[in-house]
């Protein structure tokens, strides 16, 4: 249970995602709370430009989102050469394991980025690529299933508690926005 909850890495934001360490070409995202903010559609300059530059890095970028396609559409047209996948129904993992078949992709050069554990992390996973959690954007934009997530998060988070409580202070920190 414990692997599956773990995060490969943990950062602040995408914004502080050492890409060029991590060293994978293709990467996921989570879109809420981790491109955008439950309250807007629209990303700010600075992520904005992180897709620009990462995009002319070479980078193959996906958005990959449980929730539905009018919420992608102002991202979209911000973003025109990002891949995006909505419904994801993440944590399951068909979809995304379709995807990664249908695009040829290789899984050693993945990395999923998301906000949850429960949802992307648990996902990514389950798949068996790299993973890296980062903090909500806007912790009080969280509607009603995401709170439920977190209570579930929280409660499962009691396995690593136990297993290794240094690992669990630092997964909390960026959860928690404690920094
Ligand atoms: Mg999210």
């Amino acid at each position: 249970m414990k692997d599956l909850l773990s995060p490969t890495y943990l950062f602040k934001s995408i914004l502080d995602i050492e890409y060029k360490k991590i060293n994978k070409k293709i990467l996921f995202f989570d879109l809420d709370n981790t491109v955008i903010d439950y309250n807007t559609v629209f990303p700010t300059d600075d992520y904005i430009k992180l897709f620009e530059n990462l995009y002319n890095e070479g980078y193959l970028i996906y958005l990959l989102s449980n929730n539905h396609l009018k919420r992608f559409n102002e991202v979209k047209n911000r973003l025109k050469y990002i891949k995006f996948i909505y419904h994801s129904f993440k944590p399951f993992k068909f979809k995304i394991e379709s995807l990664i078949k249908k695009d040829n992709l290789n899984k050693n050069e993945i990395v999923f980025i998301g906000d949850q554990i429960i949802t992307d992390i648990v996902c990514a996973n389950k798949i068996g690529i790299t993973s890296i959690l980062v903090s909500p954007i806007n912790k009080s934009s969280e509607r009603i299933h995401t709170l439920f997530n977190r209570l579930l998060e929280s409660i499962l988070l009691n396995v690593i508690k136990k297993n290794d409580i240094d690992k669990y202070n630092k997964i909390e920190k960026i959860i928690r926005k404690d920094y």
